[in-house]
């Protein structure tokens, strides 16, 4: 309320709305079937080759993600949303979900001689700058092995997800793979990288030159164009590969030739986390600009260790749901929707009644029937337009007559088949054949 002693200043001097968090997104209604159709599809996929869900905290201490993502990634430096809870502990909101899983097969003793094959979905946190694609809560569906050390995994893991992308319809997307070799040869690589590019040094942009002492392996995917022309001559890591990763390496591309699966050897691509060892990949499409990755993941023999676990190999990948959205709405893809399929309008004492029960009865003997009663009253020219506008095909009408009668009019919102007046007891077979013939 506005008094006389304060002058009226407008809209602007009314309590600021609550809005929500830069970066975090409201799914609304209108959307929400594009990530109906991609979690289901993606999970069914999943279903098909076996692996099962796990499902672990949003929530973890933060030494988890610094213990096993690394220290100096962009990540851990600059874009977890860490904080301290009332007792004084050091909490982080899960910026990617593998940790976790980890944590968790450690924890509750899932990883004695493991042959595990998981996936899990929902939100990470990173504080990034929002722009297309690129989210501070964003989702991922992540799908980590563990237990198995040969390159059948990876191959499998890559011929999944294809599997998973095909299902979308994303066909035109790039498959990028490369070899990280072990620890000991990506150690002896980086001294030979660092002694490449500090003869360049004066060449570099800030960012590189700072990582030049950090994380130099992650030089080599600069966007910056003149770093990319330096980096185009330095060493490759995959030239210098020992024997058993070159093997490996050797029979993920020879499989996936088999397989009929086109694949870019692309020696630069590196991951944005430590953990990664031998195969990695990613799946890139040119549609979404530096946000275009929208698959990346490989194998991380290491990591279960690094965390207190018994010395367990794992290979996983995750996807980014987000990008996978856009990419689906920038195609204009036919997404289904789960419209209902039918709509009860009412008029008259009693009717409101008659149609929640009516509703109900269909539920029970037509399983799987999508039908919606009209609430909050109104005339029939009003509950018609509610219909049309839930995306039902058929209306049914209980209006005084039919109350009277004990019967019900099924009305074709499309006109194709002609409107019948039945009995109550005929509607679910009336119907159930109206829904056949129009499926
Ligand atoms: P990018 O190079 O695009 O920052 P990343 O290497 O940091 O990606 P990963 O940690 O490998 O990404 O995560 C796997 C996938 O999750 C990415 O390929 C992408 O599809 C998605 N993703 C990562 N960060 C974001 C974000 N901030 N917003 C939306 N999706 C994201
Ligand atoms: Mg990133």
């Amino acid at each position: 309320m506005v008094t006389c002693s304060q002058p009226y200043k407008g809209v602007l001097s009314l309590p600021k709305h609550i809005q929500a968090i830069r970066g975090m997104n409201d799914l609304l209604p209108e959307h929400a079937h594009y990530w109906q159709f991609v979690e289901d599809t993606l999970v069914g996929t999943l279903a098909r080759y076996g692996y099962q869900e796990m499902r672990t905290p949003i929530l973890e201490s933060t030494e988890l993600f610094e213990r096993s993502i690394g220290e100096v990634t962009d990540i851990v430096e600059k874009e977890m949303y860490t904080f301290a809870d009332r007792n004084g502990d050091r909490l982080t909101l899960r910026p990617e979900g593998t940790a976790g899983c980890v944590r968790a097969a450690i924890e509750n003793g899932m990883l004695r001689n493991a042959a595990l094959r998981l996936w899990y979905k929902g939100p990470m946190f990173r504080h990034e700058r929002p722009q297309k694609g690129r989210y501070r809560q964003f989702h991922q569906i992540g799908v980590e092995t563990f237990g198995f050390a040969g390159p059948d995994i990876d191959i499998e893991l890559i011929l999944v997800s294809a599997r998973m992308l095909r299902a979308l319809g994303l066909t035109d997307l790039r498959l990028e793979i490369n070899s990280l070799a072990t620890p000991e040869v990506r150690a002896r690589y980086r001294s030979e990288l660092v002694a490449y590019l500090s003869a360049h040094e004066s060449r570099l942009d800030e960012d590189s030159k700072r990582r030049l002492t950090t994380n130099p392996l992650r030089i080599l995917d600069s966007k910056n164009p003149e770093v990319q022309a330096i980096v185009a001559d330095a060493p490759r890591l995959l030239d210098s590969l020992d024997e058993e990763s070159y093997a490996h390496f050797r029979t993920v591309c020879a499989v996936l030739d088999n397989a009929g699966l086109s694949y870019t050897i692309n020696p630069c691509l590196v991951r944005g986390l430590d953990y990664y060892t031998r195969t990695v990949f990613e799946w890139v499409s040119t549609a979404l600009g530096s946000q275009g990755t929208v698959c990346a993941g490989g194998r991380f023999d290491h990591l279960v260790e690094q965390l207190g676990g018994p010395p367990t190999p794992a290979a996983g990948f995750a996807l980014g749901l987000e990008r996978l959205v856009v990419l689906l709405k920038e195609r204009d893809a036919v997404v289904p929707r789960s419209a209902p399929q039918a709509y009860v309008v009412h008029f008259g004492e009693g009717a409101a009644r008659s149609a929640l029960v009516l509703a109900e009865s269909l539920r029970d003997t037509l399983p799987g029937l999508r039908i919606m009663v009209h609430c909050g009253g109104g005339g029939l020219k009003a509950q018609f337009r509610h219909a049309d506008k839930s995306g039902a095909r058929f209306v049914l009408v209980l209006g005084d007559t039919e109350i009277a009668n004990h019967v019900v009019t099924i009305k074709d919102l499309r006109d194709t088949i002609p409107q019948q007046t039945l009995p109550r007891a005929d509607v679910p077979a009336l119907l159930g054949k109206f829904l056949q013939t129009v499926a």
